[in-house]
């Protein structure tokens, strides 16, 4: 860095054990450093295989497993998972994978300060985040509490070798905007753009590689390293605008999580790059182009995804309705001064597909 330098910087506290087969030789151990005896298991029903054969060398530690993991985590869901661990006497929770499992954990721990021990198996990067949200009859409220951040973070990039190419090209461009986003977001310093920038770099080299052969360990690593650095990232910066607009069109208008954010990016960031001073440069870099909008097209181009909001299912009349309801947070800090008609214009741009460099 040049200039002077000024920033505050509140650390997250948390252990990380990342190597390929960590969750099936390394998970006992790390539960042993915890010292507890009474874990609650939680997974999905499709992945309750799994999250069983991972937590079998933990024996009758494992006190209950909850398998009714809903996306979003609808209030209903916390609740039944909640009073999973209490009758069970869970000491902890171990969620083994996506971030709809974390967020159920974290919307247990948010209630009774339980650790979670997170087995991630996505690249969503919740498991690094201090952030719950829970859905309640339709409308998605988020909020911040360090208890349920994970006290610590098994990543295993074998565990994703099952994931689909559509799926891990979704989830892999929502990390990427958790990294893009993290260069202007509200809490953003010096650490956290080198993090993002180290995460664009990795989602950038390991994407397209995953796509090309999905049970290639080295592509697999990159792009679930990037979403590490992606969720560090995104933890301490915090949600701006991109983050905003992809809540309401999935909270409100129920589109698909990971999606929403892989076509809604490239509209933000185009909106965005001309005032994005000296941060542009590190992003260009790490996307390996000459600017950051172009390298994201490049990447984009690369993979086989939806182009635009209505291929996701929005209603063309609810434009104004979503551009509304992400006005309602103005003002927000933002590189570039936003207006409600500058939202609606890039959600129309965006559900109509249009080059979002023009
Ligand atoms: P998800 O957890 O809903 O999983 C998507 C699908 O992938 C599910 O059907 C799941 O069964 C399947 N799946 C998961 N792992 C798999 C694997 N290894 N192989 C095959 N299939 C697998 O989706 P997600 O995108 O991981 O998470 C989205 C949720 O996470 C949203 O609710 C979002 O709001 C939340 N999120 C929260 C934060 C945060 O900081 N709080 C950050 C990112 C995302």
């Amino acid at each position: 860095m040049t200039g002077s330098i000024e920033f505050s910087y509140e650390a997250l506290p948390g252990r990380v054990v990342f190597n390929i087969g960590a969750a099936r030789r390394q998970l006992a151990g790390e539960v042993d450093r915890l010292d507890i005896s009474h874990l609650l298991l939680i997974s999905t029903a499709a992945e309750a295989e799994l999250a069983q054969e991972l937590a079998a060398p933990l024996g009758d530690r494992v006190c209950a497993h909850f398998t009714g993991v809903r996306p979003h985590v609808p209030n209903e869901v916390a609740e039944e998972a909640r009073s999973v661990a209490q009758e069970s006497g869970a000491q902890a929770l171990l969620s083994v994978g996506g971030g709809s499992t974390t967020g159920t954990a974290k919307a247990v721990a948010l209630s009774n300060g339980l650790p979670i021990v997170a087995v991630p198996t996505t690249y969503a990067g919740s498991e690094m985040t201090p952030v719950w949200g829970l859905t309640e009859l339709g409308e998605k409220v988020t909020g911040t509490d360090t208890r349920v951040l994970p006290r610590t973070v098994v990543y295993d990039p074998a565990l994703t070798f099952s994931l689909p190419v559509g799926l891990s090209t979704a989830s892999g461009l929502n990390a990427l905007a958790h990294c893009v986003e993290a260069f202007w977001a509200p809490g953003r310093n010096p650490i956290t753009s080198l993090l993002a920038g180290e995460g664009i770099r990795a989602v950038t080299q390991g994407l397209p590689a995953v796509v090309i052969d999905g049970l290639d360990p080295e592509a697999r690593s990159q792009l679930l390293y990037g979403a590490y650095l992606s969720g560090a990232s995104f933890a301490v910066a915090g949600s701006g605008l991109h983050h905003k607009i992809c809540h309401v069109l999935g909270g409100t208008f129920d589109l698909p999580h990971a999606e929403t954010h892989a076509v809604v990016l490239p509209y933000v960031l185009a909106f965005n790059e001309p005032a994005i001073g000296d941060a542009a440069e590190p992003m260009a870099r790490a996307f390996g182009c000459s600017r950051p909008l172009a390298g994201l097209m490049a990447l984009e181009q690369q993979l086989d995804m939806p182009r635009s909001l209505s291929d996701l299912g929005m209603p063309e009349d609810g434009l104004e309705r979503a551009a509304a309801l992400v006005g309602a947070k103005l003002p927000f800090d933002n590189p570039r001064p936003v207006k409600v008609s500058d939202i609606l214009l890039l959600l129309e741009r965006a559900w109509a597909g249009e080059d979002p460099s023009t």
